[in-house]
């Protein structure tokens, strides 16, 4: 790894400032010089085997684990966020990942055989190869896991990769430089298979418009869509996973303990800042007051702090909070009810909002429309499950959702009529764990797939092979144009297609 202006690990626990995100940020000679030697390095690990290359990566895991502590202090250096979750939500999940590729990529990459239908002359296959260089923009909420994660699928897939970390959290993105250089061997030409390119939106637009053959970004809708202008210029290709506002639905037969504590647990961990994160609630009339009193139950019992031996940590930095509290200003002035929380706090030097649930909301409210981002629950009451659906479907996003029901008819319903990426039942978040299921958004959260077997196709070519299987002289289709062609042509639609 070429650019190093920060040490791994050595954040000194300030709260980050996007303004001046760190002492050194890369510069356009400095991109293209890294895009030159990742084209390098690329032709070297591209011709590598599958196997070659999953060997390589298993070794990546293994040292990633070597140093598991290592990782999660800087992960909680650089968010805040309590150490468990950066271990379960972060190392695990990413180390997850890669296990599932190293085990099941090959044969997702592996060369198809087609059938050639009316040809039975031809023989017909479909390759995947390496898209060649790909830039990987992350954000600050989940920094090893959605950098990480985005990177090593692009290597699966025989990339070398330039990551631009989030400004807010740069130390876990030289920390996965570092992982990498660890394993390296400066004699094998795989010393520049990631190169970590630090620096706020600038470098992210130099790296959109340096000429790397795929923009994989994770991050707002707003930024999404400005990589998606930059990239048109070059045409060059783009997966977008952007933000949510996950809608939760209870239906009248739900598990209503387990539905109140999976609403908890997907509302306000990570203190909210996910972008599947449980953000509407709605429940039907039946159940909504026995729903709601579980919820806030359960929401009282939390501990908020930092560190170990607590439930929700703090939020990373100023300016999402104030975002979080705009929302539930708002809420408030439009008339809804704190029925727990509600409160500003500060946990280990980052200003927080205390875990909040929010009753009497309605559809005008930004709470309810655009994503919070925070530890903020706001549940309503509608009459029924068509109700709830409507209402869930009624929005920008279209990220995951999930439903509460134990009617299969209901839930079949349901998971055909919700407007969402993918659907939980009877459970939340829990998709994304599962490193086979393709992972994305529709509508406003984004364009594209992680994860599972389209995730690793994503960073492929697909090159398509047809191949003459007899040698004739001559083909039919060829000229001269035979004289039974035309009549040849209309036997086959009559008896293919009953013309
Ligand atoms: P953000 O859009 O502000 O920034 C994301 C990244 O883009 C950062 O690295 C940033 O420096 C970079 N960037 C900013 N301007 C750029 C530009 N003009 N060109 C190229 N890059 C640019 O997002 P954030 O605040 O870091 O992250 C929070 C958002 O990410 C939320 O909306 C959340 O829902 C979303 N998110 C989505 C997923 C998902 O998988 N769908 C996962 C996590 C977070």
């Amino acid at each position: 790894m070429s650019i190093t202006p920060l040490r791994p690990g050595s954040a000194d626990g300030r709260v980050p400032d996007r303004d001046h995100p760190s002492s050194t940020t890369a510069t356009a000679d400095e991109v293209k010089r890294a895009l030159e030697r990742a084209r390098r390095a690329q032709r070297v690990w591209g011709a590598l085997s599958f196997r070659e290359r999953a060997r390589y990566l298993r070794r990546v895991r293994k040292a990633l684990v070597a140093d598991v502590d290592g990782m999660v202090a800087t992960i909680v250096d650089d968010t805040g966020k309590l150490p468990t979750e950066a271990l379960v939500n972060e190392v695990l999940l990413v180390c997850e990942l890669m296990r599932y590729y190293e085990r099941h990529g090959g044969a997702a990459l592996a060369t198809r055989r087609v059938r050639a239908g009316l040809l039975v002359n031809k023989a017909a296959e479909v390759r995947y190869e390496p898209l060649g260089v790909v830039g990987v923009i992350s954000p600050w909420n989940y920094p090893l896991v959605l950098a990480l994660g985005a990177v090593v699928t692009a290597l699966f897939a025989g990339n070398t990769v330039l990551l631009k970390p989030s400004e807010i959290t740069p130390h876990v993105g030289l920390a996965i430089g570092a992982l990498f250089d660890t394993v390296a061997d400066q004699e094998d030409g795989l010393g520049d298979l990631v190169q970590v390119l630090v620096g706020a939106g600038s470098v992210g637009e130099m790296l959109v418009r340096s000429g790397v053959d795929k923009v994989s970004f994770t991050g707002s809708v707003a930024t999404g869509k400005a990589v998606m202008r930059c990239a048109a210029d070059t045409l060059t290709p783009v997966l977008l996973e952007l933000g949510g506002k996950d809608p939760m639905v209870v239906c009248d037969d739900a598990n209503l303990d387990r539905a109140a504590h999976a609403a908890v647990w997907g509302a306000f961990t990570n203190s909210g800042q996910t972008c599947m994160a449980v953000e509407r609630v709605y429940v039907t009339a039946a159940v909504y007051d026995a729903f709601v009193g579980k919820v806030v139950d359960a929401t009282r019992k939390l501990r908020q702090g930092s560190g170990r031996g607590h439930d929700v940590g703090p939020m990373t930095w100023d300016r999402q909070t104030e975002i979080v509290r705009r929302h539930l200003d708002d809420a408030i002035e439009r008339g809804a009810t704190v029925a727990v929380g509600g409160k500003s706090v500060t946990i280990g030097g980052r200003p927080s909002i205390e875990p909040t649930v929010l009753l009497d909301v309605d559809d005008s409210m930004l709470v309810m429309r655009e994503e919070t981002f925070g530890p903020i629950l706001p549940i309503m009451e509608v009459a029924d499950a068509a109700e709830a659906l409507t209402k869930a479907n009624a929005s920008a996003y279209g990220l995951n959702s999930s439903i509460w029901t134990r009617d299969p008819v209901q839930l079949e319903q349901m998971i055909a009529g919700l407007e969402d990426g993918s659907v939980c039942v009877n459970d939340c978040l829990i998709s994304y764990a599962i490193p086979a299921l393709p992972f994305g958004g529709v509508k406003s959260s984004g364009v594209g797939r992680a994860h599972g077997i389209e995730g690793l196709r994503e960073f492929s070519k697909t090159k398509s092979v047809a191949r003459d299987r007899i040698g004739l002289r001559n083909e039919p289709l060829w000229l001269p144009v035979p004289r039974w062609l035309d009549r040849g042509a209309r036997i086959l639609l009559r008896l293919r297609h009953g013309l």
